[in-house]
């Protein structure tokens, strides 16, 4: 073939479209239950927007960025994530001022250039819900019964893990203790790891290859290093996750991607994805306000994965819905398109079958497209001043009068 989507990057035809569809409308009739509005972020920024929030050390902005200069010399990044844009939006337009918490959801591709496999792609979708404004551990507790609302609805199973990373205070401590301890397994690092050593040592807890994962395994946990205020804000968490009769699982090895969380991290892991196994994570980003220009303002957020929900969701089986026209000849052609424009005004679904081929070709599209009704006119019809109406799931066919009939009998 002489044309091919880029590595990575998919179509979404029907069915498939149908299935993201119900993704999101399920996200945002939850989220919005909770209070949560839409923001639309643009695609691309600035790439140093991403380089400072998502951290200079992660593999986000290593190795995974799509970045390019624009036309104008800007350096651009297409958006690897949601959160970034969102605190930026936040601060530009001033919105701490007006508002002394605000609640944010956003849905859209994002780029990274990984290694495309099942769940992994280069161009993904993100359906993603930010707070900012507010400490209270509660409201981690909620944030998180929202994410697991949307799960549910869906009927994707996913077990909740959580962890505290600590703070400014605290982290500094663990991460010393981390470094004694790796640094007597350096060897058994991969080659990513013995760099994330010396850069970002958190980062190898969150390291895929299989020897990382053994030495992390014996690694000091951050849980017992968190200062006063962290260890109440996770206990406290915890507590009101129990509240809101949220199952969860403490990992204490728990750490994101992305270097700006503090505090609360969760992820909702799957067991039938293999090794793409996390479809929605979040956690608390108290500072990353502060650092891209705003006044201190706590903020946390979640984003989904909706491909790999995808993958996880059941196809929806389509409802017979509509009327579609089957006519022959001209004359009952044109009745017909009248007849699809009037039904479409009313608020009905309604196709013709411009082909005008057989009555039994016509027949099949309509059972193939899943309409409730067909509408028959023909050349018997057409003469003594009737419609045939057929329900095809029955069989049942009936005769209608006029179009008031018909409207009625719809
Ligand atoms: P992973 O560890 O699987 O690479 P991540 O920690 O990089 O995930 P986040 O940045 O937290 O992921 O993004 C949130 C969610 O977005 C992930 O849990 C996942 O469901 C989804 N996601 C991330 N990267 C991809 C991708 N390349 N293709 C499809 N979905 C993705
Ligand atoms: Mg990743």
């Amino acid at each position: 073939m002489e044309y091919k989507a880029v590595r990575g990057v998919e179509d979404l035809i029907p069915p498939e479209s149908l299935k993201f569809e119900k993704v999101v409308s399920t996200f945002k009739e939850v989220v919005e239950r909770g209070g949560f509005k839409e923001v639309i972020l643009p695609i691309f920024e600035e790439a140093r927007l991403f380089t400072r929030s998502v951290g200079e050390a992660t593999d986000i902005v290593q190795k995974e960025m799509y970045v390019f200069e624009d036309r104008g010399g800007r350096v651009i990044a297409l958006r690897p994530e949601g959160t970034a844009s969102a605190v930026r939006a936040y601060v530009e337009r001033g919105v701490y001022a007006r508002e002394p918490f605000t609640k944010w959801f956003y849905v859209g591709p994002m780029f990274r250039f990984e290694r495309p496999q099942a769940g992994r792609k280069r161009q993904f979708f993100q359906a993603g819900a930010e707070v900012f404004g507010l400490s209270s551990p509660g409201i981690d507790a909620e944030v998180i019964k929202l994410a697991q609302d949307v799960l549910r609805r869906l009927k994707v199973e996913a077990t909740l893990e959580v962890n505290s990373i600590g703070c400014k205070e605290c982290r500094p401590e663990y991460r010393k203790a981390l470094l004694v301890y790796l640094e007597k397994k350096l060897e058994l690092l991969c080659k990513d790891c013995k760099e994330r050593f010396s850069r970002n040592p958190l980062r190898v807890l969150d390291c895929k290859v299989e020897g990382c994962r053994e030495v992390v395994k014996g690694a000091p946990k951050i849980t017992d290093y968190l200062c006063r205020e962290c260890r109440e804000h996770y206990e406290k968490l915890k507590e009101y996750l129990k509240l809101l009769k949220v199952e969860f699982k403490e990992n204490p090895l728990l750490v994101r991607g992305l270097d700006y969380y503090t505090k609360t991290v969760f992820e909702f892991k799957s067991d039938k994805l293999g090794a793409q196994s996390t479809v929605l994570a979040g956690g608390r980003y108290d500072y990353l306000v502060e650092e891209l220009g705003g006044p201190k303002t706590p903020a946390l957020g979640f984003a989904m994965g909706i491909d790999r929900v995808m993958l996880l969701v059941e196809e929806e089986r389509e409802e017979r819905e509509g009327v579609f026209v089957i006519t022959r000849g001209e004359e009952a052609y044109r009745k017909g398109m009248e007849v699809v424009n009037l039904l479409r005004e009313k608020g009905l679904k309604s196709e013709i079958d411009h082909r005008q081929g057989s009555f039994k070709a016509q027949m099949k599209a309509a059972d193939r497209l899943l309409y409730r009704f067909a509408l028959i006119i023909g050349e018997e019809e057409l003469q003594n001043g009737f419609f045939s109406l057929k329900e095809l799931s029955t069989g049942k066919q009936e005769k209608i009068e006029s179009l008031k009939e018909l409207l009625a009998r719809l």
